[in-house]
């Protein structure tokens, strides 16, 4: 099939071979809802066919070394950057992500993201010491083939910042994207075989969550399930997980607190909360509870209005745009079905609230004040553009309000002191706390949830060590009885 005019395979892709199904699913595009195209609707079968390739090619795969895998991966991530004029169109008629954004960051992410767990690997520096009359070696053992389940949200940057790492360690893998945007992972499919990966060294499968993915993560023969989606589906891959004793990491959904204090550069904070209407609200890491202390609200408000008024819907192709329509229908009903619920419940929209005048899958961004913080527009992730904002007078509520949900992936907080940066950035129960700034990321920090927003750490070496089965190598020192 053709998409923006770039061939686009939609097969699997196992054993180093495209494999077609016999039944497919509709790929559809968010910018105007037409069909894309039919894509291979994988199950039990095409599951089994990707974890054999994935086991046979283990055992070489593990024996090349780091330093092997890593001329491999090094490979695919020049591709990937000679190929980002092919890669980002692509996304961005599948998932309707910006492409300027896709252009200038998303798709050399991946680059990046092969690139430095390749060099990470290879950097390992084992843990050595002496005890006891014997030589002590922490070896970090490549695991097995890996299943790596993404979503629908910026797919090519997130399969590759999970498959990185495994492929890396030494495992081989399966990949699923998600069924409403798979096709950017069609074509690193293609750089794959062009990167002259060994065969079943890195098979990419399609197909619908409950199908397929179901089946990669009940198979017994998989070593790592590696998971990012909704905490929904993370607890039935928990069970499949623990059935099969096998480790598992999920990076799931975030209802981040924005927190605003009276000593900060507020116009910096209110561009920012504005900003969290980018991508149309669906980013994970979001600040979408903009908490301002009391005694600055209003002319917070003031700027956070000014600059939510310069936001451009439209398409993302588009260099003007800054808030692109919703993924798909189920999801811009889901969106709308909040915010119905929240005006039913008493909560005041104070802006937006309401799909948009230009139709199809745009929703106005929106601002609810809550009736009170245990409304579930407060307490709910939306993944769409809808804020709330809430008051605080005292830092202590600030940071109780920051807390008062059961996810814990993100926190964003602005302030001048570095006193309370220090304080409150510890206070805040999340796996990654912003100080006057947001989204900036180093690779070899560890990265993950607390409490529904995820279990287990990703980046650097925590991904690296998630992926192997670690070893303590112990030598006695002469003989021993
Ligand atoms: P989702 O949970 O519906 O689906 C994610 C993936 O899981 C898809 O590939 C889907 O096909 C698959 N899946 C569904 N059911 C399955 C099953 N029973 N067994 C195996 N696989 C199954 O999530 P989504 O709607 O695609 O993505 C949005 C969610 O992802 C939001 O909650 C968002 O916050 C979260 N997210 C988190 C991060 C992070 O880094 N923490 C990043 C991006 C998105």
């Amino acid at each position: 099939m053709k998409v923006a005019g770039i061939e686009v395979s939609p097969d699997h892709f196992i054993g180093g071979e495209r494999v077609a199904s016999s039944s497919t699913f509709t790929d559809y595009s968010p910018i105007d809802e037409e069909a894309l195209g039919e894509i291979a609707r994988g199950g039990q079968r095409e599951a089994d066919l990707a974890v054999t390739a994935a086991t046979e090619a283990f055992p070489a795969w593990a024996a090349l070394g780091a330093s092997g895998r890593a001329v491999y991966l090094h490979r695919l991530a020049d591709l990937i950057d000679a190929n980002v004029e092919r890669l980002a169109p692509v996304e961005c008629v599948d998932m309707a992500m910006l492409l300027r954004s896709l252009k200038a960051r998303l798709i050399n992410r991946g680059a990046r993201n092969y690139r430095s767990y390749a060099d990470l690997a290879v950097a390992y520096e084992e843990r050595v010491w002496d005890s006891n009359g014997t030589h002590n070696r922490v070896l970090r053992m490549p695991s097995g083939p890996a299943v790596v389940i993404t979503p629908w949200n910026a797919p090519f940057m997130l399969s590759t910042w999970k498959t990185a790492p495994a492929l890396a360690a030494g495992s081989t893998m399966i990949l699923k994207p998600a069924e409403w945007s798979p096709l950017s992972c069609s074509l690193l499919a293609d750089l794959v075989d062009e990167a002259g990966f060994p065969p079943g060294v890195f098979n990419i499968v399609q197909g619908i969550g409950e199908e397929i993915g179901a089946a990669l993560v009940s198979n017994p023969a998989v070593s790592r399930i590696s998971f990012t989606g909704s905490p929904e589906t993370a607890r039935h891959i928990g069970v499949a997980a623990a059935k099969n004793i096998v480790p598992f990491t999920g990076e799931l959904g975030g209802k981040g607190p924005l927190l605003v204090f009276e000593d900060c550069d507020l116009e910096a904070a209110a561009r920012k909360a504005a900003g969290q209407f980018d991508d149309a609200g669906q980013v994970c890491l979001a600040g979408t509870r903009i908490l301002v202390e009391e005694s600055v609200v209003e002319p917070f408000m003031e700027l956070f209005h000014r600059f939510a008024d310069e936001h451009v819907l439209g398409d993302p192709r588009s260099d003007d745009t800054t808030v692109t329509p919703l993924i798909h229908r189920d999801h811009f009903e889901r969106v709308a079905g909040f915010v119905e619920r929240a005006r039913a419940n008493g909560d005041e929209i104070v802006r937006g609230g309401q799909p948009a005048e230009r139709g199809g899958l745009f929703y106005e961004p929106t601002l609810v004040i809550p009736r009170s913080n245990d409304s579930e527009i407060v307490q709910r992730e939306v993944f769409g553009p809808v804020l709330t904002v809430q008051t605080f007078s005292e830092e202590d509520e600030g940071v109780a309000l920051a807390n008062s949900t059961p996810y814990g992936l993100s926190g964003i907080l602005y302030t001048g002191s570095s006193e309370r940066a220090e304080r409150v950035g510890r206070a805040i129960r999340a796996g990654t706390v912003w100080v006057n700034t947001f989204l900036v990321r180093d690779l070899t920090a560890p990265f993950g949830g607390i409490g529904i927003s995820g279990i287990g750490r990703e980046g650097g070496d925590f991904a690296l060590d998630f992926y192997s089965d670690l070893k303590t190598l112990q030598i006695a020192e002469g003989t021993t009885e």
